[in-house]
């Protein structure tokens, strides 16, 4: 390696070292995962499947494969420990957004209607977005949050009733309310549609049992394994054990080549982590400190949409303050706090420059910091945005 490559190397660790770290999406692994992450796993082909999972694959297409497929599989029997499962799960997804793909490729056809959450009102860019392959491919509904920005259920039953989705999917990447999955679930009965979860930024908190889990309700659920379980970048996508074959097929070859086994003994490495109850523990935490922070932002007289959190992340509507997310993104980047600028329900300004900033404590809960420590960035961040506001 060149010693200029290593120099930027070196230069993101102290940044990241440095750094009071907001993005909810966000998090710092553990040594071993970053150790496997940078094993010799990565030199190795395993397109297929371990040829002893029973979801009807043809195993691997690549000799030598004895040693992965006992780490796949190990993978796949920790990852339903976590979430005390017996769905069938493929662990080989990249990322949540493949995860997402291969999940849409499992059960419906292109043109297929998906009723989902509007990228605006807190849903992610895979979730039917027009800029994305989601909403090139799928006809999509979304359903409407009510004027405090909590999701209506009512208006999800109307949408489902009006447009007969083939699949009504739940999850969020900016929002901060617990999703009543039993509502979801009952409406999709009720329609005839497939009930899918992501819940890419919930997943730690379903695991460690501070969200309700949607396992025995959705038919199909995705997520990262980087956000709140706090392991490799990457996705996992669980299902009833009768899609089995559908989204085996659907991730390989459907939407992928060769799986990162790398990632994958990484995974497994994570997903031995979060069933300790140290992880239970600090994902207590995380949610402890989020609440204290944003409870601190309201005191402090700031909108905060949804008017709370019951999970790891809010959003600070910042349209009263006259400033936009940008804005204060950058102000506070000087101050070395990181967060995103993100759009807010209702949001009138463009996606570059957004209302609102969003805020989350997974990070810095892993870095030890409590209530009080929160408390005092919340404070921080109060002084950069009326300075802010004294300067423009
Ligand atoms: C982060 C996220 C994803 C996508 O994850 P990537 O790994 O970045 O592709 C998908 N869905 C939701 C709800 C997310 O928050």
């Amino acid at each position: 390696m060149s010693s200029r490559l290593f120099a930027m190397i070196e230069k993101e660790a102290q940044r990241q070292q440095e750094n009071i770290e907001l993005i909810a999406s966000e998090n710092f692994v553990s040594e071993e995962v970053l150790r496997v992450l940078g094993s010799c796993l990565t030199n190795k082909y395993a397109e297929g499947y371990p040829t002893r999972r029973t979801s009807g694959n043809k195993g691997r297409y690549y000799g030598g494969c004895e040693c992965v497929d006992e780490i796949e599989e190990y993978c796949c029997d920790m990852w339903r420990k976590v979430f005390h499962t017996d769905y069938h799960v493929n662990v080989q997804p990249h990322s949540g957004s493949n995860a997402n793909l291969a999940a849409y490729f499992s059960v419906l056809k292109p043109g297929d209607t998906i009723l989902a959450m509007d990228l605006n009102n807190g849903g992610h860019l895979t979730h039917g977005s027009s800029v994305n392959f989601s909403g090139k491919l799928y006809h999509m509904e979304f359903y409407n949050v009510t004027a405090d920005g909590c999701i209506d259920y009512d208006d999800v039953r109307r949408k489902a009733e009006r447009c007969r989705p083939q699949l009504i999917l739940a999850g969020a990447s900016a929002y901060s309310r617990r999703l009543d999955f039993a509502a979801f679930a009952h409406i999709a009965k009720s329609v005839g549609a497939y009930f899918m979860v992501d819940m890419a930024h919930i997943a730690g908190l379903v695991a460690a049992g501070d969200h309700p889990s949607p396992f025995g309700l959705a038919d199909i659920i995705t997520t990262t394994t980087h956000k709140t379980l706090r392991g490799p970048r990457g996705g996992l996508i669980f299902c009833k054990q009768e899609l089995a074959k559908k989204v085996d097929s659907a991730v390989f070859p459907g939407s992928q080549g060769g799986p990162l086994m790398h990632v994958i003994a990484a995974k497994a490495v994570a997903a031995e982590e979060a069933c300790s109850e140290a992880f239970a523990a600090y994902i207590h935490q995380v949610v402890k400190n989020s609440s204290a922070m944003c409870q601190e932002f309201i005191r402090l007289g700031y909108d905060v949409v949804t008017g709370g959190t019951d999970n790891h992340l809010f959003l600070i509507d910042l349209t009263k303050t006259g400033l936009t997310g940008k804005q204060v993104q950058e102000a506070l980047d000087q101050r070395h706090i990181t967060l995103n600028k993100n759009c807010v329900p209702g949001e009138t300004r463009s996606p570059q420059q957004t209302s609102g900033v969003r805020i989350g404590t997974a990070a810095m809960t892993t870095k030890g910091y409590v209530e009080e420590d929160f408390i005092r960035v919340a404070r921080e961040i109060d002084r950069c945005i009326k300075d802010l506001q004294a300067a423009v």
